[in-house]
């Protein structure tokens, strides 16, 4: 391994938006990247990783912060990065030789190099015998594996990959993330280092020999673990296990006071914190899983392969259990609290009511309720309460809060919503806490 610094990310932040909806993307992120290194990225959704990566490639220049390329600040594009997207656009009207042909070309690589280079390339990736293959004739796997080979034609020093396998099957995903372990360990490719984004804990743990973490709101690195297992990894060894348990730990952090988990309602000074956005059958079912345990506390990692759902899905579930006070989590663990286990044992309207009573106290649904009870008729067009959230969020996190708040509302019986007239309105039967308001 050589320790010369190919990259570093010095006090990058990245703002999007303007005026009242300006919000920090990527805070004051510093990072460095050596020679031989393959580090993963690792975080929930939005917490800035394609921000970093589109940054680091020189797609966007941060709105603070340098970044140096062998010590030399970066101006444009990044001649010697090149990113495989999630799902890659190939030409259609081109065949897989072609596709990978017009890398070269773009490259300048001379006619008559070109054909012998890219069926090379198409051999290492394992695509010969594809070669006047059309795009729509290929699985999403192929597919991904000309990407890479488009990717690896410009025989990039450092390679950027943005959760590749992640719109995969998990076959073509597995078999893929194999053959780039296998190139890039035996040096096939020229590649100095690879930088991954990945949502995956256990993919990260898979491939990577450090792991970058990162959380959202607003997206910065929280720490920074070395993988020292050697090749090839086994998922199920203690050691492994352990590293994922590790990873959990930082991510799924540690449950902190009520008035600071909720954040404030939209209006008021502070941060209004974007609630999980996850199905309720999802959160039941979870809290279903553990109340049927006989053990108090639960490994985080465990519940992705138990539950079968993926990191970040699981993330913002352990987020929304938390946010209700129906778990505590700390240490890569989670424990029901004595609500949470009433919830998960109680009928279908009891645990409505019980849900009810929380998700009313979530400065959201406070905000929101207390509008609808000022309006004249108790109603309000779901337009009107988008625009006013998307002074808070940018428009389509507003679209998605709303709509997931809604969806919270009408399952603990506080909110109607009407699709033929898109109004919102209060429930009418919640008569009891809002006896003097309900017509
Ligand atoms: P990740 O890749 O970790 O999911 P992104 O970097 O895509 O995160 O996004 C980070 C945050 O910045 C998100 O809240 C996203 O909505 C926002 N964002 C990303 N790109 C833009 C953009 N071009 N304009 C405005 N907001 C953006
Ligand atoms: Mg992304």
């Amino acid at each position: 391994m050589n320790d010369e610094v190919l990259l570093r990310l010095e006090n990058i932040t990245q703002e999007y938006g303007t005026g009242a909806r300006r919000f920090i993307a990527v805070e004051n992120v510093n990072l460095t990247l050596d020679e031989g290194e393959y580090v993963a990225l690792l975080g929930p959704s939005g917490c800035g990783k394609s921000t970093l990566l589109r940054i680091i490639a020189g797609l966007q220049p941060p709105s603070r912060g340098r970044v140096l390329y062998r010590g030399q600040p970066l101006r444009g594009v990044n001649p010697h990065a090149s990113i495989v997207f999630q799902t890659f656009a190939l030409f259609p009207w081109l065949n897989v030789l072609e596709n990978v042909e017009l890398a070269l070309q773009v490259k300048g690589v001379e006619p008559g190099e070109r054909l012998d280079r890219a069926v090379d390339l198409l051999d290492r990736v394992g695509l010969d015998g594809f070669e006047t293959a059309y795009p729509r004739e290929l699985s999403g796997g192929m597919r991904q594996k000309v990407g890479f080979a488009r990717a690896m034609a410009v025989e990039p020093e450092l390679l950027c990959l943005d959760e590749p396998f992640s719109a995969l099957d998990v076959l073509s995903a597995e078999a893929l993330r194999g053959e780039l372990l296998e190139l890039w360990s035996e040096g096939k490719i020229p590649t100095k280092a690879i930088l991954m984004v990945s949502h995956n804990i256990e993919e990260a743990v898979f491939m990577a020999d450090r792991i970058v973490v990162m959380d959202k709101e607003p997206g910065r690195i929280v720490a920074e673990l070395e993988v020292g297992l050697p090749h090839p990894r086994q998922r199920k060894s203690p050691e492994f296990q352990k590293m994922m348990d590790q990873v959990y730990a930082t991510l799924a952090g540690e449950t902190r006071p009520e008035s600071e988990e909720m954040g404030v309602a939209p209006g008021e000074v502070g941060v209004t914190r974007r609630l999980p956005e996850v199905s309720l059958d999802d959160l039941t079912g979870l809290l279903e899983h553990l109340a049927e345990s006989d053990l108090p506390q639960h490994d985080i990692y465990l519940l992705e392969d138990e539950l079968g759902v993926d990191t970040d899905r699981l993330l913002r579930l352990t987020e929304t259990a938390e946010l209700l006070g129906f778990a505590v989590i700390g240490n890569g663990d989670m424990e029901l609290t004595p609500l949470g286990q009433t919830f998960a044992e109680a009928s279908i309207l009891a645990r409505k009511e019980i849900f009810a009573a929380r998700a009313r106290r979530l400065p959201m649904m406070r905000w929101l309720l207390k509008m609808l009870h000022a309006a004249g008729d108790q109603r309000l067009k779901w337009d009107v309460v988008e625009s006013a959230l998307n002074l808070e969020f940018p428009p389509e996190v507003a679209q998605s809060q709303l709509e997931n708040l809604i969806n919270w509302g009408r399952y603990g019986e506080l909110l109607a919503y009407d699709v033929q007239t898109e109004e919102i309105s209060i429930d009418k039967e919640t008569a009891p806490a809002y006896a003097g308001a309900v017509r």
